[in-house]
């Protein structure tokens, strides 16, 4: 599968990732848009949120929950902002599910 998130999960493409358990990986963005930007993806393929099924329930869970812990561990307890694009119009690039964590500057919505 020529999936750059699955690459990233099997270490095949090296990312700067700072958390991993048997579900899950996050690692920092690339292209950063606030002083603390990782994503939070789940290890196995999900091409878009509309892929999901009842059965990734605990899934997406986890995936939120561990958004939560790693955010507050990464010194934004003072607030920040989870994102997930999903499909082209939504503005999704890769085409395996992840969320952004954004923190350490202010947010504003709508966003500009
Ligand atoms: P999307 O636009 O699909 O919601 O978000 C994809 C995110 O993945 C973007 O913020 C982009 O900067 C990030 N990204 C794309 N390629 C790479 C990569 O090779 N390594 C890392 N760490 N992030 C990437
Ligand atoms: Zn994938």
């Amino acid at each position: 599968m020529n999936c750059l998130f699955c690459k990233i999960v099997t270490g095949e493409i090296p990312a700067r990732k700072f958390y991993e358990d048997d579900q899950v990986v996050a690692f920092h963005d690339i292209n950063p848009q606030a002083p603390v930007h990782f994503l939070v993806i789940p290890k196995k393929h999900i091409p878009t949120l509309n892929d999901l099924t009842e059965a990734d329930k605990p899934l997406t869970g986890h995936i939120l929950h561990t958004a939560q812990q790693l955010a507050l561990e990464q010194g934004c307890a003072e607030g920040f902002r989870v994102v997930m694009n999903c499909n082209d119009l939504g503005g999704q690039t890769v085409h395996h599910i992840h969320m952004h964590v954004l923190g350490q500057r202010a947010m504003h919505w709508p966003p500009g």
